[in-house]
């Protein structure tokens, strides 16, 4: 056990109407400086401003991962991988150990879900030339696989990245299921369109009797730099206005509708509410509400 098992909580688990829910810290990594990636349009003393009031560093900041497991109906699905094996010495890479902690074997997981094809989503699916889910199926949004097999829209600074989408995902193709928006990835699990962060980038809702859950993947990437503002432009984004615009709408929904989220890059468990103040969200992390 390293110092982040024995003094960080990396599980948490509650139940949503027949659905069972985990997140999963795969690992953690300070950043520095803010801008970039975050608040693009900002300046040092904004930027500063922002941190105190929200009382966090204005040097930098720490980016989570947190994957998401969702039992319902006899399927064990898990929403990205984390970093794999890419991750061991770099405090990352921990989803396929503390699973195990969690009660889930690898061989458990039914379907593994993609929201997008960045690293920290998709790296952990192989582990050296055998897939680390061995009974898994997969899926992945069609404009997303298709934009990465092309290549045509794929920013250069994520060069690399398509070299490990291209060596990691299409081999896998004969297990794929390619969703379009509304396609159900299981009974009680629905792939809606949220593109920009990533050319065809998916999101996850639950639905479950009267309960919900929007597994919104990198919607939005930081709960105050991003998710507050949500106008800035972020580095990460690989189409920033068509990210902006998606961001905006999936927070004013969010925040409408009351729905509980669970964000990859939020601060873990990564199960909360947005809260809308004027033309902003706020974060509010989710608590007993869903032990009552
Ligand atoms: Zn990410």
């Amino acid at each position: 056990m390293n110092d982040l098992d024995t003094y960080r909580p990396a599980l948490h688990r509650f139940t949503l109407g027949q659905a069972d829910v985990t997140t999963i810290l795969d690992g953690a990594h300070i950043r520095k400086p803010i801008n970039p990636p975050f608040a693009m349009d900002k300046s040092a003393t904004e930027i500063a401003a922002i941190a105190a009031a929200n009382n966090l560093p204005a040097n930098g900041f720490e980016n989570t991962y947190t994957p998401t497991i969702i039992s319902i109906g006899g399927q064990t699905v898990l929403f990205d991988t984390g970093f794999g094996a890419m991750g061991h010495d770099n405090n990352a890479g921990n989803l396929a150990r503390r699973m195990g902690l969690a009660g889930y074997a690898p061989e458990d997981i039914d379907v593994v879900a993609f929201t997008h094809c960045h690293p920290d989503h998709i790296a952990g699916v192989m582990e050296g030339d055998a897939p680390t889910f061995p009974n898994a199926r997969y899926a992945i949004g069609r404009r997303e696989f298709d934009a990465w097999t092309d290549g045509s829209e794929i920013p250069p600074q994520r060069a690399q990245n398509r070299e490990m989408f291209l060596k990691l995902i299409p081999p896998l193709a004969d297990r794929m299921t390619f969703l379009e928006d509304g396609d159900a990835v299981v009974p009680g699990l629905t792939a809606e369109a949220a593109f920009g962060h990533s050319l065809g980038h998916m999101m996850y809702r639950l639905e479950s009797g009267d309960k919900s859950l929007l597994v919104w993947g990198d919607v939005t990437n930081h709960y105050v730099f991003s998710l507050q503002y949500p106008d800035s432009t972020v580095g990460f984004d690989d189409n920033k206005d068509m990210a902006i615009a998606s961001r905006k709408r999936v927070l004013d929904m969010v925040a409408t509708d009351g729905l509980l989220v669970s964000g990859h890059h939020m601060p873990f468990p990564s199960i909360g509410y947005v809260e809308r103040h004027g033309h902003s969200y706020c974060w509010t992390p989710a608590s007993y509400q869903l032990r009552m």
